[in-house]
């Protein structure tokens, strides 16, 4: 029988109504609302869809949001002036600089400059370490968004062989920071697992990912988890998000997995929706933190 198909799209909406009923009651005992300042440099089309599906959901929330365009040869200072603004103005709760940026600039020297306590990625080196430590402030949306669909779908990674593939800093290394911390603030049921990372220098992959009960894929090829990498059984969640000729797809070779996966994300509608109410979510922290 086929796997379970995890509908990231109706728990994002879920989450959403939560969502907006905590920002209307912010807004009820504070005055203003959380304000959220998204930065686009360049013309990158997917980033603009990004920026724009993160607007939306803003918008459906009842977060304020404030857009800055800048060109694609903008430079580094110019750069670092904007996000100076940003971080000075009482009115912005969260900064959001949409990745990737152009060549010219490093997106380190620029992560790093935001305000740690408007970090609403959760990219700061502060907020990491303190994400590490078991202590977050923010947890980082991509990530947090992985264990919001097992969380409600009622799935325990708790003593659970877990492999992930990807270590990028954006999801694959703090996706299995929290899948192995000791305490979530997502739910006991979304940490403790025995966590293995693997990425593109790994021996025998396919022999790892067969071990696991719960598989992430973020690595960035399409369709590159094939069924026999797959234990029977395995919840498997796709981050990837890959543009083909034809169409959107993830990690994951979709069909042929869900016939022996137990359960699993598709794209889109999978992880993707939970990464944007995540950022919703944590510009409401960052306004209840600019509070105190
Ligand atoms: P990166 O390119 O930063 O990282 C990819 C990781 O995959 C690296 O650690 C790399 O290993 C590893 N990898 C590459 N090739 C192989 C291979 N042949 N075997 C094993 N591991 C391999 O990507 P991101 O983490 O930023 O993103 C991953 C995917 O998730 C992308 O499709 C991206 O579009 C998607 N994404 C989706 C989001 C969402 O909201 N759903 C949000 C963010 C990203 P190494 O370190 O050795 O190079």
């Amino acid at each position: 029988m086929a796997g379970t198909v995890l509908d990231g799209k109706a728990i994002a909406s879920q989450i959403e109504i939560e969502l907006a009923e905590e920002v209307a009651d912010f807004i009820q005992n504070n005055g203003d609302g959380p304000t959220l300042a998204a930065v686009l440099v360049g013309d990158d089309p997917a980033s603009a869809v990004y920026v724009r599906n993160k607007r939306l959901a803003c918008d459906r929330v009842g977060i304020e949001s404030k857009m800055h365009r800048l060109p694609a040869e903008t430079g580094e200072e110019e750069l670092l002036e904007l996000i100076a603004k940003l971080n000075a103005d009482e009115d912005i709760n969260g900064i959001l600089v949409q990745l990737p940026l152009p060549p010219q600039i490093r997106s380190a020297k620029i992560l790093d400059a935001v305000h740690p306590l408007k970090d609403v990625d959760c990219f700061h080196p502060e907020n990491v370490g303190l994400l590490v430590q078991g202590r977050p402030r923010f947890l980082p949306c991509t990530p947090h968004g992985v264990l919001q669909i097992l969380d409600r779908s009622g799935i325990s990674v708790a003593g659970k062989q877990c492999v992930v593939v990807g270590r990028s800093d954006i999801v694959g290394k703090p996706v299995a920071t929290l899948l192995a911390a000791k305490d979530s603030p997502v739910g006991p049921n979304c940490c403790n697992g025995t966590v293995t990372v693997c990425h593109s220098r790994t021996s025998d992959l396919a022999a790892i990912t067969r071990t696991a009960d719960v598989l992430v894929a973020a690595i960035g090829i399409p369709k590159f988890i094939k069924a026999d990498m797959v234990k029977p059984g395995a919840v498997v969640i796709d981050v990837g998000i890959n543009r083909t000729e034809t169409g959107l797809c993830g990690d994951v070779d979709y069909e042929a997995v869900r016939e022996i996966a137990s359960a699993i994300t598709p794209v889109p509608r999978g992880v993707g929706p939970l990464t944007v109410v995540m950022l919703m979510l944590n510009t409401l922290t960052a306004a209840r933190l600019q509070l105190t």
